[in-house]
């Protein structure tokens, strides 16, 4: 008989997640209300910020960040080439410019330098993803002096000494969709230190009730997808602690293999783990399928790709030999072993046929 099947990712929906979103909807306040606020609340000590707004998706975060930091047709923002295309789509919807920038080869996270080398007199912000889990170069990229948005929807719950991911810019975002690090089907958020940057965001999440017209959204967060969001967060702290030991078996298995593994720093929490590949990488995918196991390219195409704008060679390699295996809390340890086995065997067989 066949095996059935390790998707890609999957949530971890437990009991507590199904009792809180049916009290709900029993209570008949199921939109924007109480627990939007409570989650909000709770994001906020969790971060370690003072305020934050609760929005639709981690797009519309983003969205809605741009325009409370002004940015608007003439500006250029700068957003890394390895992500999905959310961020290009966030910084079209205001007017502005998209300027793509290369990425870190070794983090995969958008790379200070060659920020340095697209900025201009009309670079308004610097959208930074903390990509697959790892922050991003904070510490190099404030030097700048541009407001940076810290994009956290592959890392909510990451942190660097003492800083949460989501702290250290002008603004964070965060994205609770279905495959991320804690979900409530679809869903985001907004934080800052700045009343006037999350008041701009809440003055354009909604449209009623305003005295005055100007072009508003609606971008609002359900009290359905809330009260999953305020479970899924008491449980981050055990989700990334699961991510992290798995990533460990990982290590300890693929370590003589003649492939490159994610940097394990102890800051990693592992929304994705990456290999690279000396092969082709949709060989390998193949390869796992047959086995099983679904496997993915971590970004789906490059936006330099979409855009025909400069090279980005880091990104190029990148995208061509890493791939993305199975990482999540609700993996078991017979799941662990098969993709540990079938990643072993491919490797050994494809060093054969190179
Ligand atoms: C998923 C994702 C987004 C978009 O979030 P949605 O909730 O799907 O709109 C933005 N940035 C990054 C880095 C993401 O991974």
């Amino acid at each position: 008989m066949k095996k059935p099947v390790i998707p890609h990712s999957r949530p971890t929906i437990g009991k507590e997640v199904i009792e809180a979103v049916s009290k709900v909807i029993a209570s008949g306040q199921i939109a924007q209300g109480k627990e939007v606020e409570a989650f909000e609340c709770e994001l906020v000590q969790k971060i370690g910020v003072k305020y934050a707004a609760a929005v639709s998706s981690g797009t519309a975060a983003l969205h809605l960040s741009l325009l409370a930091l002004g940015v608007s047709a003439g500006d250029e923002v700068i957003i890394p080439s390895y992500v999905c295309t959310a961020l290009l789509n966030a910084v079209n919807q205001t007017g502005a410019t998209p300027v793509i920038a290369d990425i870190d080869r070794d983090t995969l996270n958008i790379d200070p330098e060659d920020v340095a080398k697209r900025i201009s007199p009309s670079t308004k912000a610097i959208i930074v993803p903390h990509m697959f889990g790892l922050m991003a170069d904070m510490e190099r990229l404030t030097k700048f002096g541009i407001p940076l948005i810290e994009d956290c929807a592959q890392a909510v719950g990451a942190s660097r000494g003492n800083s949460m991911a989501g702290s250290l810019g002008a603004v964070g975002i965060f994205s609770f969709y279905a495959t991320k690090m804690m979900t409530c089907g679809e869903g985001g958020m907004v934080v800052s230190d700045s009343r006037d940057m999350i008041d701009r965001v809440r003055q354009s999440r909604e449209y009623d009730n305003q005295d005055t017209y100007s072009l508003r959204f609606n971008h609002k967060m359900t009290d359905m997808q809330a009260a999953m969001g305020r479970q899924q967060l008491r449980k981050l702290d055990d989700f990334i602690a699961r991510r992290r030991e798995i990533a460990g078996m990982y290590k300890q298995a693929f370590n003589d293999l003649a492939l490159s593994l994610p940097r394990h720093a102890s800051d990693h929490i592992f929304y994705r783990y990456n290999i690279t590949v000396n092969q082709d990488v949709s060989r390998w995918i193949g390869q796992m399928e047959n086995a099983g196991i679904a496997c993915a390219k971590p970004v789906y195409k490059p936006l330099h790709h979409y855009l025909d704008s400069k090279a980005c060679p880091h990104t190029d390699l990148a995208f061509q030999k890493t791939l993305s295996i199975p990482i999540y809390p609700t993996l078991s340890d017979s799941d662990i072993k098969r993709i540990i086995e079938a990643v072993t065997r491919i490797s050994k067989e494809e060093i054969l046929k190179t």
